[in-house]
């Protein structure tokens, strides 16, 4: 049984259509999927139909664009959390209110972004338009797409290694819900919220000193239900730290692939995987809306 709980479509910043990426987790052996498009959940209808067409399983989630403050008083600076959040009710009105403002401001950063970059390059707005979907929620793939486009990168990963990275000279932080907000509203929602990627990109000899014992600690005393540790951008060092700390609060522990489409990135469907009984969990403390299965 393979439960494969993150995974993107053109709803937001994947490759494929929503029911293409339920026909390619079939062909991957994935039985369970949950769909978990940034800020949107404008895929669902579609993924129940392609789950109940294909004999899977599926999972309605969001991955929730917010940020946090960190560091001490006078160095604080803000990190950005990707929140996943399971079986939630898409018509919480709080919550859809935070899912728009998110999409609003991730377009007005995509436009600044562009403005920066159309200085060195030929990069047009209605050029990044044209590599989304109607109503996608848009994110730095479709600028990425739009440089593949032109001719400047070859792919998507190209462009992230270089133009588009926080060091590219032309990168700007997305200023989205505060992680904690998102937490309450995913809660009052009835959904459950687990940290993607928690520590993701963090070199792998990091030191335990160095990893945020008291920031973690605050978030589950918030209402943080889980975190995302078996994902390939998580290091060795990380998940066994955040292991321990999920055992030491009883916590959910997921592992997912985080898909993006064949070719929007090398992460590939069923590479890492959720238990049943983790999956369960999820289920027991949603009262949002239903899986699927
Ligand atoms: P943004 O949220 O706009 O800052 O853009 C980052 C998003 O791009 C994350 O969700 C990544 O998973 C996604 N992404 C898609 N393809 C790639 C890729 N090839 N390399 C890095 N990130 C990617
Ligand atoms: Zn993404
Ligand atoms: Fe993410
Ligand atoms: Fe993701």
């Amino acid at each position: 049984m393979i439960i494969d709980l993150h995974s993107h479509s053109t709803r937001s910043d994947g490759k494929e259509s929503v029911t293409e990426v339920f026909e390619q987790a079939a062909l991957a052996g994935v039985n369970i999927l949950a769909l978990t498009d940034h800020d949107t959940t404008s895929g669902w209808d579609e993924a129940a139909a392609a789950a109940n067409r294909l004999g899977m399983g599926f999972v309605p989630g969001i991955e929730v664009t917010t940020r946090a403050k960190v560091g001490r008083e006078g160095r604080e600076h803000f990190i950005s959390v990707h929140m996943l959040a399971y079986l939630p009710d898409p018509n919480h009105s709080a919550l859809a209110g935070v899912l728009g403002d998110s999409v609003a401001t991730r377009e007005i950063r995509a436009k600044a972004m562009v403005d920066l970059m159309a200085v060195d390059y030929d990069i047009t707005w209605e050029l990044v338009l044209e590599q989304l979907e109607p109503g996608a929620t848009i994110g730095r793939p479709a600028l990425a797409d739009a440089l593949e486009k032109l001719g400047v990168v070859a792919n998507r990963s190209e462009a992230f290694d270089s133009i588009l990275s926080k060091h590219g000279g032309y990168y700007i932080p997305t200023e989205t819900t505060n992680v904690f907000e998102a937490i309450t509203l995913i809660r009052e929602a009835g959904g459950v919220p687990v940290i993607a990627h928690p520590l993701g990109g963090a070199p792998d000899n990091l030191d335990r000193g160095d990893l945020p014992q008291e920031h973690f600690e605050k978030l589950i005393a918030g209402g943080l239900a889980g975190f995302e540790v078996y994902h390939r951008e998580v290091p060795e060092v990380a998940r066994q730290w955040l292991l321990s700390l999920a055992a030491k609060h009883d916590l959910i522990v997921t592992g997912s692939s985080d898909y993006h489409g064949l070719t929007g990135k090398p992460n590939r469907l069923g590479e890492n995987s959720t238990s049943r009984e983790m999956l369960d969990r999820i289920i027991e403390m949603a009262s949002g809306v239903e899986a699927q299965l």
